[in-house]
């Protein structure tokens, strides 16, 4: 268990809430995102899941990404009506680039009786090395890495950055690795849904469907606000 947001002792989950945090661009919002972090709360029996999206990044780098507000505007209509899903502005309204351990000990001031799980597609937790204070981040916070096409993860463990490696040892079962002060990274197998925001960006710059890939909302968002044209830029 961690330092960040964690009660060891048990108490009712009103009281303290197992909260998995899940960022992203979400550049725009999928279905796998949605369907994989469904299955990462059931796995991990969380009462709900943060979805967080990352600010504008004040010096575009590479490819530019969507202004924040439209993001935002299409994760608040896919979480409409799910009580157990709910969006954070955290990284949006605070200033400059979003990191990660940030954002923990932002939620976790905030909300001092949640227990965090902070969950990540195994494309992303297999960079995490390059992340500010990833080494702190283990220390802290329980880590939910989801199963992610074109194939199962077999080696946990030598996935893990080299700077903690030698902290965790596999659980009995071979499912999660266990650091040495308790707190856990667990690798999720959920069903694996090969889609792609960048798929889904180039489909509509092809002027071709996303029917399917993302909920009727977003599809209408996107339309209405043409996103992702290859004419318009959107601001
Ligand atoms: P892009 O194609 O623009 O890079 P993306 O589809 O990978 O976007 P992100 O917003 O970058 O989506 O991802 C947010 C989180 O969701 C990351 O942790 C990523 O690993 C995870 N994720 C995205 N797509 C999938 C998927 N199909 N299956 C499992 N995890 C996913």
């Amino acid at each position: 268990m961690g330092r960040i947001g964690h009660h060891r002792s048990p108490a009712p989950a009103a009281a303290s809430p197992r909260v998995g945090v899940f960022g992203g661009t979400f550049d725009p919002i999928h279905l796998a995102h949605l369907r994989c972090v469904e299955e990462a709360r059931e796995i991990l029996g969380l009462d709900r899941i943060l979805l967080i999206p990352a600010a504008d990044p004040p010096h575009k780098r590479g490819r530019s990404i969507t202004p924040a507000r439209h993001r935002l505007a299409m994760l608040r209509a896919a979480v409409r009506g799910n009580p157990r899903f709910s969006v954070s502005t955290v990284e949006i309204e605070r200033d400059g680039l979003s990191f990660t351990i940030d954002t923990l000990r932002q939620l976790a001031a905030g909300h001092p009786s949640w227990h965090l799980t902070l969950l990540m597609g195994v494309d992303a937790f297999a960079e995490i090395d390059t992340w500010k204070e990833h080494v702190a981040l283990f220390d802290e916070v329980d880590i939910g890495v989801l199963s992610r096409p074109p194939g199962p993860v077999r080696n946990l463990r030598a996935l893990a950055p080299v700077a903690v490696r030698g902290r965790f040892r596999y659980s009995s079962d071979r499912k999660s690795l266990i650091h040495s002060n308790g707190n856990r990274v667990h690798f999720l197998s959920v069903s694996a849904l090969d889609i792609s925001a960048t798929d889904i960006r180039e489909r509509v710059r092809r002027a071709r469907s996303i029917r399917y890939l993302v909920l009727p909302a977003v599809e209408r968002y996107i339309e209405r606000e043409r996103l992702y044209r290859a004419e318009a830029k959107p601001n």
